[in-house]
């Protein structure tokens, strides 16, 4: 894919799991920071935009529950403007971001008012992989005759925590590897197995950091997010960490993917998790890169450039 994409006139090809490793770390904090002050809990993940529309919209009271973190796609965009706003003044040139998303709500999520600076969005054009198929094919480049090219540094780098998030539950698994204290290989085992991985569309897991037993929920779906919310509203259930994903199966089944039944989707997930398996690096805080910028050039900032407070439309 990145050799069809040069090919295409792209210049830089990164990898947004480098975008998901940032907000794996950026999450955890805040998750970390809420067990300290008490809440407000359940924190719902934030990186799924048609989930955040929908609180928004139907239900504005949980927004204070709803994780800062911008998504991958708007993290890796604020990084990638910011630390490219010096090298576009002295070679006088502009960046223009495309991102390659599963998601049609990808493309409302870049048009938000919050994404934009001075007039600019942080991602300038949103392409669904349908879209990007359609185009390779229509410029007639023959991907079984490319070779095979890596995406370039400093972006081009994630880990196995960070690839599993297309995936329903990879969220919260990566997460929970960044807050679990024991960070043996024995308790990533543990975490793969309690539960937080399958399909069943609401699903429910307790895990131990420090002290304490922290309930975590998965959801796929919009209806089954909304019974959740329902029994959450109603005390029936508790949780302290909750991922939500719009799509069933989560975005490797998004609307913006090549058309495919559950099996298909399911394959698409065990896909990631073998890359997972495979992976040299498997949580986020061992991301080298990920790492030296937030000790580096985004000290300090990262609340700036990181992080989003989403209001209800009227109170914007
Ligand atoms: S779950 Fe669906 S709507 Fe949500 S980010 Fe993924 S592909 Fe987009």
């Amino acid at each position: 894919l990145v050799s069809a994409l040069k090919m295409m006139g792209a210049d830089e090809v990164y990898d947004t799991t480098f975008g998901a490793d940032l907000t794996v770390m950026e999450e955890a904090d805040e998750f970390l920071e809420r067990l300290k002050k008490g809440g407000p809990f359940p924190m719902f993940t934030s990186c799924c935009p048609a989930w955040v529309k929908y609180v928004e919209e139907e239900r504005p009271h949980f927004l204070k529950n709803i994780s800062t973190c911008k998504s991958p796609m708007e993290m890796f965009a604020a990084v990638l403007k910011d630390q490219y706003a010096r090298k576009d003044e002295e070679d006088g040139r502009t960046t223009y971001h495309i991102a390659i998303m599963p998601c049609t709500a990808k493309k409302m999520e870049a048009k938000r008012p919050e994404f934009q600076h001075d007039g600019k969005p942080d991602v300038d054009l949103v392409l669904t992989t349908q879209e990007i198929i359609m185009m390779i094919k229509e410029s007639g480049i023959r991907f079984a005759e490319l070779e095979g090219e890596s995406p370039d540094l400093p972006f081009g780098m994630g880990t196995g925590a960070a690839t599993i998030f297309g995936t329903t539950g990879g969220v919260a698994e990566a997460v929970a590897r960044r807050v679990v204290e024991d960070k043996s290989k024995n308790t990533l085992q543990a975490i793969q197995f309690s539960g937080i991985r399958g399909s069943e569309t609401i699903r429910a897991v307790t895990l131990p950091v420090g002290d304490r037993a922290l309930r975590i929920a998965v959801v796929h779906g919009l209806v089954n997010a909304q019974k959740l919310l329902d029994d959450i509203e109603s005390g029936q259930e508790y949780f302290d960490l909750v991922e939500v994903m719009t799509c069933k199966t989560g975005c490797v089944g998004g609307a913006g993917q090549p058309y495919g039944l559950i099996p298909v989707k399911q394959q698409r997930a065990e896909g990631l998790y073998e890359a997972d398996r495979t992976a040299l690096i498997k949580r986020s805080e061992r991301n080298p890169i990920v790492t030296k910028l937030l000790e580096g050039a985004l000290k300090g900032r990262t609340h700036q450039l990181l992080h989003v407070e989403y209001k209800r439309p009227d109170k914007a």
